[in-house]
């Protein structure tokens, strides 16, 4: 059997991360990735799919979106999608008519970060997954690298000491999230689990230090990559 390490749920600067899509994909060769996917908020740009090289080493690059209600507050109902070629944002206002919208080409579609608690001490809202009404979507964001760092981080100090220890983040799916996907799959649906980092690569100044946070490099050792995969 072939193993294809690959770093889903990616951010770049056309939404909310720091880097481009050709850095990205150097980072990756540079950890070892297969393929890497993007998947930027409420945007889907178009002509980075492919392969990326260097020397004799390569990464595919995949680019999906991560699509939400903007003017729903909080921002909750984040969904990943991959394999589409249009703009299926507009259905974001209701996550079953955006399911629908991906089904009908034949897209795949993951609810987002299912359990995200807030984190004042760094002002993030809680963006949990609120829609279960939803059927026939493809599956679960069962990990998410952002999400288990607001669950175990509540003071300053906890997140410079995994800004540092970037894989010590990487221990397990919330049981709040298990659970869910455990009732979900004992009703006898298809739910695919899928582990996403969430890279963003922030930068957070601690006084005169500054430390880049969910970077594609640090989250993506084969340590702790990120595939749990389960078909019913
Ligand atoms: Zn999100
Ligand atoms: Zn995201």
């Amino acid at each position: 059997m072939e193993e294809i390490i690959t770093n889903i749920h990616i951010h770049t600067s056309y939404s909310d991360g720091r880097k481009l899509h050709r850095e990205i994909a150097e980072d990756a060769i540079k950890v070892g990735l297969d393929a890497i996917i993007i998947t930027d908020h409420n945007i889907y740009v178009k002509g980075f799919d492919g392969y990326y090289a260097r020397g004799d080493q390569k990464v595919l690059v995949i680019v999906g979106k991560e699509i939400h209600d903007k003017n729903r507050i909080p921002q909750k109902n984040h969904m990943l999608v991959m394999g589409i070629n249009e703009s299926n944002a507009r259905y974001a206002k209701s996550p079953q008519e955006l399911i629908n919208s991906i089904n009908a080409v034949h897209g795949l579609s993951f609810i987002a970060h299912p359990y995200d608690p807030e984190l004042p001490a760094f002002s993030e809202e809680d963006l949990s997954w609120e829609d279960w009404s939803i059927s026939d979507y493809t599956g679960l964001e069962l990990w998410n690298n952002l999400s288990e760092f607001k669950i175990r981080v509540s003071k300053i100090p906890q997140a410079i000491f995994y800004a540092f220890f970037p894989a010590s983040l990487a221990k397990e799916p919330p049981i709040e999230i298990r659970k869910v996907w455990d009732f979900l799959l004992a009703k006898g649906k298809k739910v695919v689990a899928i582990g996403g980092s969430d890279a963003h690569t922030l930068v957070y100044h601690f006084g005169p230090f500054k430390k880049k946070f969910f970077h594609t490099v640090t989250i993506s050792r084969p340590s702790i990559t990120i595939f749990w995969l389960k078909m019913n």
